[in-house]
Parts: C-alpha cells; sequence; structure tokens
C-alpha cells in the first residue's frame, strides 16, 4: 500500500477526482445540515478536549494532553456532552471532530483513520426504533441529494450510485453471528465483530443493513441494557454494502446513576475518572437516544473509494507521518 497521495498531498490534492469527491462531501454535508433541520435539530458546537470522553473506541488508544496541569483527553466522541446538552435542548447535532489512536493493523481495512469527524445527534425520550427511522430517511435523503447535484462528479468518479430503498434488513448480533458461522467464520461470542467478519458480512450484501442488540460485554457503559433481554443492549450499527462495512453506531443511554457506575465498574473503568459525568448523572438527565455517522465513510461509500484516506483533504492514515 502506497501513501504517498497522502504524504505529498500538495502535490495531489489538485487532481480532478479530488475536485469531485469534495464537491460530493459538500453536498453530502449541506443535505444532512438541511435534513435534520427540517427535522427540528439544532446544530451545536462539539467540544475538542475534556476531562474524559467516549472510552468504548474498539481498541483505539485515547490521546491525552496536558491543561494547565491536568490531564484532558482529545475527543474519541462527544457520547457524554451530548447527553448533558438534550438538558438544554431535546433535539441536538454536531459535526464532531474525534481522535482515535488505532492500531497499525487498522490501515489494512482501508476505513480507518486516526483523525475523522462524525455527524453525532441525540434525541431526549426518544427510542431505537426512532432513530432507525431517522438514520434511513437522513441516508436516503443525502444519496437522493448527490444524485441529483453532483451526477457529473460520480460519473467521472466512475460511481454507480442507485437511490436506497428504505427500510434495511436488520439483524440481531446473534443472527449475525450465525450468518458469519455459516460463512467460516467464528466470532468470540460476546465480542464486537472483527473487521475481517464484518467486511465479508458487508461484502454479501447490495443495501446497507443493521445488526442491533449487541451484548452487553461488546460495548461502552452508555448503551442500556435491555430490560427485555437481560444481557444484551438496547443498540445498533448500520453497515454499508458491497464490502464498505461499519457506517454509524448508536443507541438507547443507560441515564440513571446507580446503573452506569455498576457499568463502569463491570467494564475496569474507574469512575472517578468521569467526575463531572457522574456528577450530572446523579443530578439527573433525560433518557434519551442518538447515533453518530462517520463524514469520511460515508464520503467513502457515496463516491465509492477504496479508502477512506482519499474522502478527507488532509488525512491522518494511523502510523503515517503527513501534513
Ligand atoms: N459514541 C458512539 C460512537 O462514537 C456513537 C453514539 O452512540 O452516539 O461510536
Ligand atoms: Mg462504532
Amino acid at each position: 500500500m502506497s501513501f504517498n497521495s497522502v504524504i505529498f498531498r500538495h502535490l495531489t490534492i489538485n487532481e480532478p477526482r479530488f475536485k469531485c469527491i469534495f464537491k460530493i462531501q459538500d453536498s453530502i454535508l449541506f443535505s444532512i445540515r438541511s435534513f435534520l433541520r427540517s427535522e427540528g435539530f439544532i446544530e451545536i458546537l462539539a467540544p475538542i478536549i475534556g476531562p474524559c470522553t467516549d472510552p468504548g473506541i474498539r481498541g483505539a488508544k485515547l490521546v491525552s494532553i496536558d491543561y494547565y496541569g491536568s490531564k484532558f483527553k482529545v475527543m474519541s466522541s462527544m457520547i457524554l456532552y451530548k447527553q448533558m446538552m438534550i438538558k438544554c435542548y431535546p433535539k441536538i447535532f454536531a459535526l464532531s471532530p474525534n481522535v482515535r489512536i488505532e492500531p497499525l493493523e487498522a490501515v489494512s481495512t482501508g476505513r480507518h483513520l486516526a483523525e475523522f469527524r462524525q455527524i453525532d445527534l441525540e434525541v431526549a425520550y426518544a427510542k431505537c426504533e426512532d432513530m432507525l427511522n431517522l438514520a434511513e430517511r437522513l441516508l436516503k435523503k443525502v444519496i437522493d441529494d448527490v444524485l441529483t447535484n453532483c451526477s457529473d462528479e460520480l460519473k467521472f468518479l466512475g460511481r454507480e450510485l442507485t437511490p436506497l430503498k428504505i427500510p434495511f434488513k436488520r439483524y440481531t448480533y446473534d443472527e449475525a453471528i450465525e450468518l458469519l458461522s455459516s460463512m467460516g467464520y467464528h466470532v468470540s461470542y460476546g465480542c464486537e465483530i472483527p473487521w475481517d467478519a464484518e467486511e465479508a458480512l458487508s461484502s454479501l450484501h447490495k443495501e446497507p443493513f443493521w445488526i442491533t442488540s449487541y451484548p452487553i460485554s461488546a460495548r461502552g457503559f452508555y448503551y442500556l441494557e435491555d430490560e427485555s433481554r437481560p444481557g444484551f443492549l438496547r443498540d445498533f450499527d448500520l453497515i454499508y454494502p458491497d464490502g464498505y462495512g461499519e457506517a454509524i453506531s448508536g443507541g438507547e443511554r443507560e441515564y440513571r446513576y446507580e446503573f452506569v457506575v455498576e457499568r463502569m465498574r463491570r467494564n475496569c473503568e474507574d469512575p472517578s475518572n468521569y467526575s463531572w459525568y457522574i456528577e450530572m448523572l446523579k443530578d439527573g438527565v433525560p433518557p434519551s437516544a442518538g447515533f453518530g455517522i462517520g463524514v469520511e465513510r460515508l464520503t467513502r461509500y457515496i463516491c465509492g473509494l477504496r479508502y477512506v484516506w482519499d474522502a478527507v483533504p488532509f488525512p491522518k492514515i494511523p502510523g503515517v507521518i503527513s501534513p
């Protein structure tokens, strides 16, 4: 794999294909914003640093900085802050920058960046069902708009994109594991689905599809345990088809102070590292649900790009020193 186009980005950035990709990306961002506004959301400013951040990031490492003598984290996701913000306004979203120091092996997936952005949204009193429905309509609108506004660019990139058919197919985690096992991939039960297995599952599909109800051991402390199915979460991932892999993660939130502390203990997290968050939960926050959709991965899928680092002007590939 050669990273020259990234290391010498100043020499490649004016290539016609980048002009097409970034025009399409602009259309994607414009559509997301106008769709969410039409659904009653307001856009807020995302945090970049803070005393704590999202620990549930599939084996990637967090970045710490010295903040006037205190240890701060660079946001791996703004999940904890989304739960704070819905105390102010019930439907919010942000274009949130995230840093995750992914293992070097992540490069081989072609879909991991160490710095990326997600459209992160949260809705007070919402349920998983509401979020799946919202995400399906959002993606449909984004792709319809790209087809209308960027047909020349898609043509130049050789991307044959068709309107999405919604609703998307849904698998539970258990069903996905079973399907994988029939394909010869044996996932250790209770763990995240590994990248290669996820890619294989993705390659089997021609439309995006959902995987819901992950086991509690596979995810962070902030997803709600399903009362009707103890040991499983009220959460979901969306997977793009044709091998593109993970698009969205989200779910309903565990918002009750004692339950969160218990979950942190089970995940070997020290609650004292999350002091403002714990204090906030003690005071009380509304129940909510939400999700995050990676902007570079969405661009990669829509443009039909082999590598996610072609879907961002100034990419940070794990382990590669570049502008
Ligand atoms: N925090 C999740 C992530 O970054 C997204 C969410 O649950 O809203 O994967
Ligand atoms: Mg995820």
